[in-house]
């Protein structure tokens, strides 16, 4: 029959001709942090990768590190302030002002007004 013939003309065109890269998966490294909490983490990265400092423990969420002895405090101890918030902190709204002024008349001098 020559559709047959067809058929398996067709099967050995299409044949995978590289079974080894298929199946060799790519090398890999196993790389270990410990939390605060002696949590233990195991993860797997590309052999090649650079493993990075610190892992977000799963279960409970702190930076764990490799280091079991000593393991990472907390990267963020406090919430995110902007750099405005930090300096209202230092400056009363006054001392802004004065400042403003300052700046401003250095600013006049400068243009000889
Ligand atoms: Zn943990």
């Amino acid at each position: 029959m020559p559709s047959g013939n067809v058929i398996r003309g067709a099967r050995v065109g299409s044949a995978p001709t590289r079974p080894d890269e298929r199946h060799q998966p790519a090398p890999r490294q196993n790389v270990t942090y410990w939390c605060r909490n002696h949590h233990q983490v195991d993860i797997r990265i590309a052999a090649d990768a650079e493993p990075p400092t610190v892992w977000d423990c799963p279960r409970c969420g702190l930076p764990a590190g490799q280091d079991a002895q000593n393991p990472p405090g907390r990267v963020r101890a406090e919430p995110y302030k902007s750099h405005l918030a930090y300096v209202k902190e230092r400056r009363t709204a006054e001392e802004g002002e004065a400042l403003l002024n300052e700046a401003l008349a250095a600013l006049r001098r400068r243009r000889g007004e």
